[in-house]
């Protein structure tokens, strides 16, 4: 991203609308993928004591559902804002929050991604109403019934029924 023109001339702003495809990567045991790019929409300000960047990035991401475990494409769709403070005015308050403009032509995907990364939720799940499997066969119960449903007794009512036989 090149913010040469904001950069000289306070007031200015600029729009940016880019398109990019990410590679996949990994998070902990976790492997993802992107199933669209990345669109992201910026406006670039200069407010004379550091460059305002906002906008949204969008995507999507092929994940696995945490109940049913089928792959799923899960929509993202972020605010982004940060601030780049001119060296000259960069107070250490400042820059408690605001990150440092050195040049014009500015990286931005190394702060996309991390963005991305703090969105994701600790646990995919396809639908509200997915049904996952059932932990006795393994069946997908979001596309088949299977019979073993009724069979599932809580351990501590089968004791109570046994202790119940006993009486
Ligand atoms: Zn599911
Ligand atoms: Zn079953």
């Amino acid at each position: 991203m090149n913010v040469a023109q904001v950069r000289r001339t306070s007031g200015e702003s600029i729009h940016f609308d880019v398109v990019e495809n990410f590679s996949p990567f990994e998070l902990g045991t976790e492997s993802f993928s992107f199933s669209a790019p990345v669109h992201v929409q910026l406006q670039v300000i200069n407010t004379n004591k550091a460059v305002l960047v906002s906008g949204t990035i969008e995507t999507e991401l092929k994940v696995i559902c945490g109940r049913c475990l089928e792959p799923f494409d899960y929509p993202l769709n972020l605010p982004y804002q940060d601030e780049w403070a001119f060296p000259a005015q960069a107070t250490e308050e400042l820059l408690e929050s605001a990150l440092l403009l050195e040049k014009d032509e500015v990286d931005i995907s190394q702060r996309i991604f991390e963005q991305l990364v703090l969105a994701l939720p600790m646990k995919f799940v396809c639908s509200e109403e997915c049904q996952g499997l059932c932990l006795t066969c393994g069946a997908n119960l979001n596309q088949t019934k299977c019979s073993c449903k009724e069979e599932v007794i809580d351990p501590r009512f089968a004791a109570l029924a046994k202790w119940q036989a006993n009486d």
